[in-house]
């Protein structure tokens, strides 16, 4: 077992700041997703972690914590994070190469 990084929905989709997806080093790791949480009542979706893409280097929760000031992500185990950190993996084709994403796991 290993830490990722995990995003509070509720306290990400109040601010919209998108900060901790520009200082991720792992590309496509860090996303935004401008209907997650609307379900909830939340206005402007919210930044999720393709787990299976994280290195678990926890720059993102000091950005988080002391740029954006908003104490919304937190390092845990990859076993106890719940079902909406879940993700699934999907491809999208650019010109020579094919690269695979994952995005919050719906069922
Ligand atoms: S820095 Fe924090 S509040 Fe801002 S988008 Fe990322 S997780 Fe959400
Ligand atoms: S822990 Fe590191 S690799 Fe994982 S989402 Fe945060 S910044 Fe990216």
């Amino acid at each position: 077992m290993y830490l990722v990084a995990n995003i509070d929905q509720e306290i990400c989709a109040a601010t919209s700041c998108r900060l901790c997806t520009q200082y991720c080093p792992e590309a496509n790791t860090i996303q935004y997703g401008t209907e997650l949480g609307k379900d909830k009542g939340f206005k402007y979706g919210s930044a999720y972690v393709s787990v299976d893409r994280c290195k678990g280097c926890a720059q993102c929760v000091w950005v988080c914590d002391n740029m954006a000031k908003h104490k919304a992500i937190k390092m845990e185990m990859i076993d106890q994070i719940g079902d909406q950190a879940l993700t699934e993996n999907i491809s999208y084709h650019e010109k020579n190469t094919t690269a695979v994403l994952a995005s919050p796991w719906k069922s």
